[in-house]
């Protein structure tokens, strides 16, 4: 199966030429030549990678960026014809997995892109989750903290998961419950305080940390620091 790239660009000669230098080397490609289409077509999942002009018409491309980052974690490259630092840093916080200024060699491209698909597929699909020195490897289901392994039980690491997916969020009990226990809570109504606890024995006081907070009459919350 080809790889299938998306290209926002809205210099339509530029885009057309990049777009056949890739389908020479066994891409697949799809253009859009403004931001808001190019954000509808990124967000539908059929890309392997999307390459992301910045200057672009109806949504800028940091926009475009942000945007897509909310549901969609397919690598991006931008690409812009600006070249300040600024531009780099918030294009990276943003979410960008690279960064190429035009006009650029289609060789340094096409091997930022291998590189981008060759990071992406040793971690396909399960970031690494985190908060403050706590690592959470979905892939490989390894926790550590500041480089120690933490042995966790299945239902600790998928407490500790979910927590970790809605870092900064305060969960109540009963979603924890829905979403960690599932079909497989018996009725026990202070399992969640328990694995909690059990957590917080294995990591905030095994490594002096406060990342798990109660928050009373709500329910538990974990973030980089408290
Ligand atoms: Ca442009």
């Amino acid at each position: 199966m080809s790889i299938k790239v998306l290209i926002v660009e809205d210099e339509e000669k530029f885009a057309r030429f990049v777009e056949m230098e890739l389908n020479y080397e066994g891409y697949k490609v799809d253009k859009a030549f403004d931001g808001r289409t190019g954000l509808e077509m990124a967000q539908t999942g059929e890309y392997d990678l999307v390459l992301l002009d910045i200057m672009l018409p109806g949504l800028n491309g940091m926009e475009v960026l942000r945007r897509l980052r909310r549901t969609a974690s397919v690598p991006v490259i931008m690409l812009t014809a600006r070249d300040t630092v600024v531009d780099k840093v918030s294009g990276l916080d943003s979410g960008a997995d690279d960064y190429i200024t035009k006009p650029f060699a289609i060789e340094e491209l096409l091997a930022r892109i291998r590189i981008v698909l060759r990071q992406r597929s040793q971690h396909p699909e399960h970031p690494v989750l985190k908060a403050g020195e706590l690592c959470l490897d979905p892939g490989r289901r390894q926790v550590t903290v500041k480089d120690s392994y933490v042995e966790l039980t299945k239902r600790e690491f998928d407490l500790l998961q979910y927590l970790l997916e809605n870092k900064g969020l305060v969960l109540s009990r009963e979603q924890l419950l829905e979403k960690v226990w599932g079909f497989d809570f018996g009725g026990e109504t202070n399992a969640v305080d328990v694995y909690i606890r059990f957590l917080r024995s294995k990591i905030d006081e095994v490594f002096d940390l406060k990342l798990i907070s109660t928050v009373r009459g709500v329910g538990y919350v974990i973030r980089d620091e408290n």
